[in-house]
């Protein structure tokens, strides 16, 4: 970890040449992977109706790792429930972001006292994957994960490729989802859309799927405006245009979740709002907030936002979303520590995301060499 200037990213034109050259879009090769059997039994059990969600009356020699997570480990694949709603991360990737080249605007000595928030190689554990969102016998997934994109050097490091076998293992069949539904249209959050399976043509990697995009994230993608973290054009973009269907800020894209468009991290970048039937709320912020710090301070931007000062708009709003009373947030990249919610800290003048327990139905799919 350095402060030193070289290896921070430069401002205007060529800031965005820099983040051309950084962000990822390279497939790479598939990687090993394993952990996820050995859970099965437990998973199938927790997910049946009325199963056990909750921590009260758990026996004292559970460990705590089963219901909370640390912010320096990827995250397990874990499930919090609402009244009739289940929430379920489905990681597909290991991520490890650089603490400088991903968080220009943190400084070091921030990183310097909190060294629990660091991985043992000095970085931000992160993961990246899908949030299955089941009521009702009906399946919606946002986001699919970083696949066999690579974040590069500068960013981070990463393995990826782990979504449709946790899914599997999950017991989720990728044609019972009937919708996937994207925050916005960066590598880590699109990789398994489609998939080739030696096939020439990419297909759905959820056939019965409708696939939902923000017509404002679209649009700036297809035209090639922007090209900061951009899917792949053959794998991703022409065959999600055949398919895609678009929506304005504010529709409900299923039955109570509710797409409020947060534009700076991309442009049409998307958080949803997922109501369940007993008045509480899961906010799923998507890239609006990258570590938890970015709550307690919404004015470090991340290095891949686009728009800086749409960013801090973006978490104004959604700040406020996470202060209304029965409201949770799920943030993709919080380490093991996804699932939360906004509370006042210890001095009572700030905030900060504190986790709210989440039962582990499988360790975590996948980690780094
Ligand atoms: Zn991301």
């Amino acid at each position: 970890m350095t402060e030193d200037p070289a290896h921070l990213p430069p401002v205007g034109r060529s800031r965005r040449a820099w983040l051309r050259t950084t962000l990822a879009t390279t497939a790479a090769v598939a990687m090993p992977w394993s952990g996820v059997a050995s859970g099965v039994a437990q998973a199938a059990a927790d997910r049946r109706p009325g199963g056990v969600e909750h921590p009260h009356g758990e026996r004292k020699s559970v460990r705590r790792s089963r219901w909370l997570g640390e912010l320096r480990d990827q995250s397990a694949v874990r499930t919090l429930t609402i009244g009739d709603t289940r929430l379920t991360y489905v990681v597909d990737a290991a991520m490890e972001l650089d603490p400088v080249g991903f968080f220009p605007a943190v400084p070091d000595s921030y990183w310097r006292d909190r060294p629990e928030a660091l991985t043992r190689s000095g970085r931000v554990a992160a993961s990246a994957g899908g949030v299955l969102v089941e009521r009702g016998g009906r399946r919606l997934l946002i986001d699919v994960g970083l696949g066999s994109n690579v974040l590069s050097a500068p960013l981070g490091v990463s393995r990826g490729g782990a979504l449709l076998r946790t899914l599997r293992a999950l017991r989720v069949p990728p044609e019972s989802i009937d919708t996937v539904a994207f925050t916005h249209l960066h590598t880590d959050h699109t990789g398994l859309g489609f998939i080739r399976d030696r096939h020439p043509v990419p297909r759905k990697a959820f056939p019965r799927a409708d696939y939902l995009v923000a017509g404002a994230e679209w649009a700036p993608f297809w035209r090639g405006d922007v090209l900061v973290g951009a899917p792949s054009w053959d794998d991703f973009m022409v065959p999600m245009s055949r398919v895609l269907r678009r929506f304005d800020d504010h529709a409900e894209v299923w039955p109570g979740v509710t797409a409020l468009i947060t534009p700076g991290h991309s442009p049409g970048h998307t958080t949803y709002v997922v109501s369940a039937s007993d008045g509480r709320r899961i906010v799923v912020f998507g890239d609006a907030f990258h570590t938890p710090a970015q709550l307690t301070r919404p004015d470090w931007p991340s290095g891949p936002d686009v728009d800086t000062t749409g960013v801090i708009e973006a978490r104004t709003t959604l700040l406020a979303q996470l202060r209304a009373p029965r409201t949770y947030g799920f943030g993709f990249h919080f380490g093991d520590q996804a699932f939360g919610r906004l509370v006042r800290d210890h001095t009572g003048d700030g905030e900060q995301w504190q986790p709210v327990p989440a039962r582990k139905l499988l360790p975590t799919p996948i980690r780094l060499p």
